[in-house]
């Protein structure tokens, strides 16, 4: 996932428009940055070593947006942008995860619905028909059976 996101410009080995000094170049992709650069602006490789706490609570929010949004509320992390960054990530993926699932739930009950309307009101006017045909059959007096309920009629004694 990394090196899909550095640009094969980004990754050009050596640029000699940029002085080595003022410019450092990531060790996971091999994108060039400012010397100070804190992450890779191609892959996000920290450029500077990461506590493993940091690392760790920074992988642990994703486990659902909870932990990320304890970690974005924990005083400790106020300062660790590479903890924030992963929890906001977190907690914006979740989010979108949770509004399209709402939507979907949404959507199908109203698709629900709208077929429930459409069956009853369908089967309503078949009873309505149904039942004005049977009524002025038995009115002049024909032995009109259904497909069905007819042959169970008939052996109802
Ligand atoms: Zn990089």
């Amino acid at each position: 996932m990394d090196a899909e996101l550095s640009s094969p410009s980004n990754s050009s080995a050596n640029d000699p428009a940029n002085p080595a000094e003022t410019t450092a170049k990531c060790p996971h992709c091999g994108t060039a940055m400012p010397a100070n650069a804190a992450f890779c602006p191609g892959c996000g490789w920290s450029m500077t070593p990461l506590p493993a706490a940091d690392r760790a609570a920074a992988a642990v929010a994703y486990f659902t947006f909870i932990p990320a949004a304890v970690l974005l509320f924990l005083p400790a992390f106020r300062n660790r942008r590479f903890v924030r960054f992963h929890a906001w990530q977190s907690v914006l993926l979740w989010a979108a995860f949770f509004v399209l699932t709402v939507a979907a739930l949404l959507l199908s009950n109203v698709a629900a619905a709208m077929l429930l309307l459409l069956f009853g009101i369908l089967a309503s006017l078949a009873m309505l028909f149904l039942w004005m045909v049977l009524s002025l059959k038995a009115w002049q007096g024909e032995r009109f059976e259904l497909p069905l309920f007819g042959k169970l009629a008939a052996r109802m004694k």
